[in-house]
């Protein structure tokens, strides 16, 4: 089938009460893993790229992989975000090559480092929405500011230094008009996100409860919600790996999330862990080995494992049967005739 829109995976995910979660690629072999999970477990799947992966890949090489695989998998939904765009010219460089979502961080300037202000995340935002809409493309957007850095991309720092604030979330949403929204709860990006595991002291949890009240249309996107599972990090220092100790975001958190209007939950590190965990056991254990393929095939495997396992977890498992999709095409209708609009003052009517 065609590439879908998340807008589509979205409410679908909605009305099921269930998850999705959106995997990063760069290479032909995580694309695989992904679809290996989302083929056993009968889910529909967001896949990302970030622009370090796009520039990694190259941009051609990556969305035919994507075609590949939609081709190949005519029963899995599969939704291709641009992850993290840090420009309306990125995000319509996504648009121009088949995306059918892409996600606006206005919440930092163009440089990807440094936080916007408000009107200028808004203003920016607003420029997107207008012009993937038209041509039937979803759109996420962040307020507040995440922590951590990954691919180059980040403010650092750690996530409790610009935690959303529910009423310019409200505010952000009923100007912008995006259809999913990344808030900041005190989650990174990266390995690193907690010293130990987190509790509502680090994790604001209560803060995404209160922010769903107030926008209940809004589907909420969890970023760095990798759980950093101490298995697969204890797999790359068996093996001569140096990560030091480190808590991702407990399983049971984003479910929580789930239960709260969380929608797409994105996970990179933990394909990353267990990619890298299995490559290094195969060149430890046997370092007469030398074709890629010795250790590429057991690292999508240990990726797929993962990602089934979190595709079950976050609910989207045993959905991807569940409605036909809509074409691009429809979808543009629907924001142009309004009946797609998720803005909190004509959706609550
Ligand atoms: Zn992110």
């Amino acid at each position: 089938m065609p590439l879908v829109s998340m807008r589509q995976l979205l409410d679908e995910a909605a009305k099921g009460g269930y998850g999705v979660g959106a995997f990063n690629v760069n290479d032909m072999e995580q694309i695989q893993a992904i679809m290996m999970a989302a083929k056993q477990t009968k889910s529909p799947v967001i896949v990302q790229a970030s622009r370090g992966a796009r520039a990694f890949a190259e941009d051609l090489y990556l969305f035919k992989l994507i075609q590949a695989a939609a081709e190949l998998n005519p029963d899995i939904p599969i939704a291709m975000h641009q992850d993290h765009g840090n420009s309306f010219e990125t995000c319509k460089s996504a648009i121009a090559l088949g995306y059918t979502s892409v996600m606006m961080d206005g919440s930092l300037l163009e440089d990807g480092k440094t936080p916007s202000t408000f009107e200028q995340n808004v203003d920016v935002t607003r420029r997107v929405v207008d012009y993937a809409h038209e041509r039937g493309v979803t759109v996420e957007g962040e307020i507040g500011v995440l922590g951590g850095i990954e691919d180059g991309h980040g403010a650092g720092g750690t996530g409790l230094e610009h935690v959303t604030d529910p009423d310019q979330a409200v505010e952000f949403a009923e100007r912008t008009g995006v259809d999913a929204l990344a808030i900041a709860i005190g989650t990174s990006h990266g390995a690193y996100k907690f010293s130990k595991k987190p509790d509502g002291s680090v994790l604001k949890m209560d803060l995404l409860i209160k922010i769903h009240g107030r926008l209940p249309h809004t589907h909420l996107v969890m970023h760095g919600s990798s759980s950093v599972p101490k298995d697969l990090q204890d797999v790359i220092n068996e093996y001569g790996g140096k990560l030091k100790p480190t808590w991702g975001v407990p399983v049971e958190e984003i479910q929580l999330g789930i239960r709260n209007g969380v929608r797409k939950v994105n996970v990179d590190t933990d394909n990353r862990l267990a990619m890298t965990g299995a490559i290094r056991k195969v060149l430890w254990t046997q370092p007469e080995k030398f074709d890629p393929r010795d250790y590429m095939k057991p690292a999508r495997e240990a990726m797929a494992n993962v990602v089934a396992q979190r595709m079950t977890q976050f609910g989207q498992a045993g959905h991807a049967g569940d409605y036909a999709p809509i074409p691009i095409t429809e979808i543009a209708k629907g924001y142009a005739n309004g009946s797609l609009d998720t803005r909190p003052s004509l959706a609550a009517k």
